[in-house]
């Protein structure tokens, strides 16, 4: 590892994305020619602070391997072409180390066999990144601020400040009642947190049948309280097909 590598970061790509529907899962859409997650590993393994990854594949997953078999061989799509899956990859999306998991059910799981699969180099006490695989747009400039202001005490988070009003549905979607929005934020990833207390952070939670929709949670209910770093509202996550013209935009005006 290099010196200045010191973070490892935890990809969680083992969802099926039912919202986004199609025959193959949203991580292996195409952008510009290449697969999500190329996209997602080419701009984490760029920033010269992370020295490796933990890529969490579905136990089904019939992609990954072509993708990273091919970085050999084949040509990239063209660009534009989002028919079909990303079925080669010209350019290997990153040099830095790749260590499989199998995910599980649900995102929490995922993310605790990634945990479990991290180098025994990785300390319970050091910081590790987790990342979505489908979040692609991903800023050097917010890992680096993630990094400065949450690696330390209880760890951290990118989010964003929510600029619209909130409303609870009732019965019939319709209005139950309205939230204030001071104080509430949108939590992004990548997060920031020690290997050991979110791996137990999460068991905690899974014992207890507490869903928890990303890590902060699971920290929250350990009693952390992980620090909110404001990032780039461009920082989107691909959930449903039409956000992946807004991705392909936002790839194409900002460099990494
Ligand atoms: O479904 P959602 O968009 O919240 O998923 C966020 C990330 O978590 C995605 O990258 C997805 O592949 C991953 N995930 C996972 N295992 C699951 C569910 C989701 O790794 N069981």
């Amino acid at each position: 590892m290099g010196t200045d590598a010191t973070h490892w970061c935890v990809v969680p790509a083992a969802g099926s994305g039912q919202r986004f529907g199609g025959d193959f899962p949203k991580q292996y859409a195409l952008l510009q020619g290449h697969a999500v997650l190329w996209h997602t590993l080419h701009r984490l393994g760029a920033h010269p602070a992370i020295a490796g990854f933990v890529l969490v594949l579905a136990a089904d997953d019939k992609h990954w391997n072509k993708l990273a078999l091919s970085a050999l061989s084949e040509s990239p799509l063209p660009d534009g072409n989002r028919a079909g899956v990303a079925r080669h990859d010209s350019v290997a999306a990153t040099s830095k180390p790749i260590i499989t998991a199998i995910g599980g059910h649900t995102r929490a799981d995922s993310v605790l066999a990634g945990l479990e699969a991290l180098p025994g180099e990785v300390a319970p006490g050091d910081f590790v990144l987790v990342h979505d695989a489908a979040r692609p747009c991903i800023r050097h400039d917010d890992i680096s601020r993630l990094m400065e202001q949450a690696s330390g005490g209880d760890g951290g988070l990118l989010a964003t400040p929510l600029r619209d009003t909130l409303k609870r549905a009732g019965i019939d979607q319709r209005v139950l009642e309205t939230q204030p929005r001071e104080g509430c934020w949108h939590a992004l990833t990548p997060q920031i947190f020690r290997r050991g207390p979110l791996a137990a952070a999460l068991l905690a939670c899974r014992d207890a049948g507490i869903a928890v929709t990303d890590e902060s949670m699971a920290m929250e209910h350990a009693g952390f309280a992980p620090r909110l770093v404001e990032g780039r509202e461009d920082n989107i996550k691909i959930t449903r097909p039409a956000d992946l013209a807004l991705a392909e935009f936002v790839l194409r005006v900002s460099s990494p």
